[in-house]
């Protein structure tokens, strides 16, 4: 029988979709896809302090933005609170679970004195359940939390699909809190059973969700060893871990808030294409071959979990640019009109999304990393520009000045077109003796308020005949 091959990504709605979840997101879909299997989000809100209905609605939002469709989801883990109680239950009646009235001072002082002995901290397992061993009363008024009892001793091992081997041994580890009694939140009757942490929940629901594999950040790996102890005492088939390492931004410190935009939302807005930020996602920790662009399908066909980085990838803004270019330059006209209209709308420029646009988008996009710089083209065609005073004295010099009102006469009844416009320039040029340079970059700059431009001719067939006219009217 073959097992169908299941993964997810678990994202917390304490913040926006990091960068970080994006990638791993990304390849738990592709590993899905790769092989026909299914493809789960489940957003982990049991932090009830930190997490909001603004956070979920962004994840949704990037995880459409960037495609990732998933077969099943979103589920939300509030929503399954009656579950794990369930199976709390069956595991205290099965000795692999027990309560612990500890207050917070008692764990304090224990922590205080293993330190001043000079021994590692952790719970030391004074209300598990043991043979022979009689436990304290339990405190009046204190509510006690659910801990799971690890197993002493042995030493857990897992093959991870992108560090290899990793053991870690059970006296590293303590009984772990796996529900812990709700606060006054007001979150009603199954809340007031308690609140599974997430070492607990995230057990729970890859066995309910038949997850197969798991691929998330490198900073679970000292988890895995509770989770995978729970999955054995649950009697439940423990799936495979891919521990991704973490991503370091360009400083070489950790990706972070503070550290430059992390979200997924903020390079959406900063005018970056879905395909794009996915491609520069995937290669930050996986390759194939020297392949540098390639399509969702084609990841798909490739992403088969080797091939994976075990060291910390470096966000590359420049790289991620290039590659952002490269899909601008191949992106659908009709579709940069579209996306170069809502930046112009941020920023208060109302634009018609006609040909016009779509023209001007094909005419600019082959110099462009971000929808962002497309904007800022076309916004020449909405808001005059203003040259320098040095830019002006540099290029609209006496010289020149008779041939750009002649210019401007013969732009006054030529055909506007690209043609017509360049055969204006032409005659101009021929009739004052003059090269292309001496004439267009002043025709640019005062046009444009920029000298560097695609050419002339194609530019200013963009404009209205009378913008260009009023435009060139000041010399
Ligand atoms: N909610 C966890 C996180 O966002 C999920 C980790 C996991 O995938 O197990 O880090």
């Amino acid at each position: 029988m073959t097992t169908t091959i299941r993964t997810r990504i678990a994202p917390s709605p304490t913040g926006f979709l990091h960068l970080g979840t994006a990638r791993t997101a990304l390849y738990s879909w592709a590993y899905a896809r790769h092989h026909g299997g299914q493809f789960i989000l489940r957003i982990e809100d049991t932090d009830v302090a930190r997490s909001t209905q603004e956070s979920v609605e962004q994840i949704l939002q990037s995880m459409q933005w960037l495609g990732l469709d998933y077969d099943e989801g979103p589920m939300y883990q509030m929503q399954r609170l009656q579950r794990y109680h369930e199976v709390v239950q069956q595991m205290i009646a099965a000795g692999t679970a027990y309560y612990c009235w500890c207050t917070p001072a008692e764990l304090d002082e224990m922590r205080e004195q293993q330190k001043a002995r000079g021994e590692k901290t952790g719970y030391d397992g004074r209300w598990r359940p043991a043979p022979g061993k009689v436990l304290p009363t339990p405190p009046a008024g204190v509510k006690p939390v659910v801990r799971f009892a690890n197993p002493a001793n042995g030493v857990v091992t897992w093959n991870d699909l992108v560090k290899g081997p990793i053991s870690i041994s059970n006296e590293e580890i303590d009984d772990l809190i796996i529900l812990r009694p709700a606060g006054d939140e007001g979150l009603g009757a199954d809340a007031s059973l308690g609140i599974p942490t997430y070492n607990f929940a995230v057990v729970v629901d890859d066995w309910d969700m038949r997850i197969t594999h798991v691929f998330r950040g490198d900073e679970h790996i000292n988890n895995t060893p509770w989770q995978i102890n729970i999955y054995r005492a649950l009697g439940a088939a423990v799936p495979q871990f891919g521990h991704c390492p973490i991503i370091l931004g360009d400083d070489g410190l950790k990706l972070s808030k503070r550290r430059g935009a992390v979200s997924v939302t903020a390079y959406e807005e900063s005018g970056y294409l879905p395909e794009a930020m996915l491609n520069y996602l995937a290669r930050l920790g996986w390759s194939h071959g020297d392949d540098e662009l390639f399509t969702q399908d084609q990841m798909v066909q490739w992403f088969d979990g080797t091939h994976m980085a075990k060291s910390p990838a470096q966000w590359d803004p420049a790289k991620l640019a290039w590659v952002n270019a490269q899909y601008i330059k191949q992106a659908d006209d009709v579709r940069l009109a579209g996306l170069v209209q809502q930046q112009l709308q941020r920023r208060g420029v109302q634009v018609a999304n006609d040909a016009t646009l779509v023209a001007q988008c094909a005419l600019f996009k082959d110099r462009c990393s971000t929808t962002v710089e497309l904007a800022d083209w076309v916004q020449l065609y909405h808001a005059a520009p203003l040259p320098s005073a040095e830019e002006r004295a540099q290029h609209v010099t006496d010289a020149v000045v008779p041939a750009l009102r002649a210019l401007r006469e013969r732009l006054t009844s030529c055909d506007w077109t690209k043609d017509g416009v360049a055969a204006a320039l032409k005659q101009t040029l021929a009739e004052h003796t003059l090269k292309m340079p001496a004439l267009a970059m002043p025709v640019r700059l005062l046009v444009c308020g920029r000298v560097q431009t695609p050419s002339v001719d194609a530019v200013l067939a963009l404009f209205a005949r009378e913008e260009v006219l009023s435009r060139l009217r000041d010399v």
